[in-house]
């Protein structure tokens, strides 16, 4: 076997060759060690009976890695330029299908449904375009989408706050949004030398195992969302001045107070000190409060 695509030299060759440049409004950074890369499958936990989702393949350096392992890998690439590349660069592999479209736009359930209709294990891997990190996996995630996990490159900065805990300067919303849906963990740190060319930040791998359901019960989750995005709204403020002015119209001040009392919940404290479990119960009586 020739050569990874993931190596310095080969990512400037095959560049080079189709005469293309990296657009840095698409996120392109792409990883030249092929380390890393065989790390990120393998901690994906991808295997021969694993239909893989790649999102953003570039010219096919993870693609490559993956279709090793996978049964199939479906790569879905934004940028048109690649789609005659990865032709090139991937040629031999059966079981790879790369698809020109903006992830952002793809309709997963009917992706999988219509793609993988018999595929029993179905990951999601990929080193994320950083200016979309979030939007991609809030789309994952909130999609109720068949899938294991999603194991995926980020910017360390914004890995740390989706795997955060309560009490640290990380937690927030996003932190709470992530782990209802799924268990995450950062397992790996990679610096940003491992990347041509190279961004300003570092980076992490960050694994999301979909929970089977969420580890909290929660009465209205368009409610308790709202509750834990207003809390946060002012970080040094607290749960009451944050809710008072949240929830201004809807709430008097004497309400607000009664829920915290019902709650059990002191209003002078911050809301990154509340688990989730807390802001469950802070949602409950909200609730009835707005009834
Ligand atoms: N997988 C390659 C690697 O690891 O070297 C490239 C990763 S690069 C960080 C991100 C890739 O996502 C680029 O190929 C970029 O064109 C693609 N991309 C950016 N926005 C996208 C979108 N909305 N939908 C699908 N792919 C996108």
């Amino acid at each position: 076997m020739s050569k990874p695509i993931a190596t310095y030299s080969r990512t400037k060759e095959i560049m080079d060759k189709h005469k293309l440049s990296f657009k840095k409004s698409l996120g392109q950074n792409f990883l030249i060690d092929a380390n890393i890369l065989k790390k990120i499958v393998d901690k994906a936990g991808v295997t021969e009976d694993t239909t893989v989702i790649e999102i953003g393949p570039g010219i096919g350096a993870l693609t490559e890695q993956l279709a090793l392992k996978a049964k199939d890998v479906f790569a879905i690439e934004i940028d048109q330029r690649f789609i005659e590349v990865l032709k090139d660069t991937l040629q031999g592999f059966q079981n790879i299908q790369v698809i020109n479209e903006d992830i952002l736009k793809v309709d997963l359930n009917a992706f999988i449904a219509e793609k993988m209709p018999e595929a029993s294990d179905v990951r999601v891997v990929a080193n994320l375009p950083y200016y979309i990190t979030t939007p991609i996996l809030m789309k994952l995630l909130m999609g109720n989408s068949p899938m294991h996990s999603i194991t995926v490159m980020m910017q360390k900065e914004v890995a740390a706050r989706m795997a955060a805990k309560p009490n640290s300067k990380e937690y927030g919303s996003l932190s709470i949004a992530v782990q209802y849906y799924t268990t995450s963990n950062v397992v790996m740190n990679v610096p940003k030398t491992c990347f041509v060319p190279q961004p300003n930040v570092d980076s992490s791998i960050l694994q999301l195992v979909k929970r089977d359901k969420p580890p909290v019960d929660v009465v209205d989750e368009d409610l308790f969302f709202e509750v834990v995005q207003k809390s946060f709204q002012q970080r040094r403020k607290t749960l009451k001045n944050n809710l008072q002015k949240g929830f201004q119209d809807r709430i008097s001040k004497e309400q607000l107070q009664n829920v915290f009392d019902q709650a059990a919940i002191e209003p002078s404290r911050r809301g990154e000190s509340l688990s989730m479990e807390e802001f469950s119960t802070l949602t409950k009586f909200m609730k009835e409060a707005l009834e």
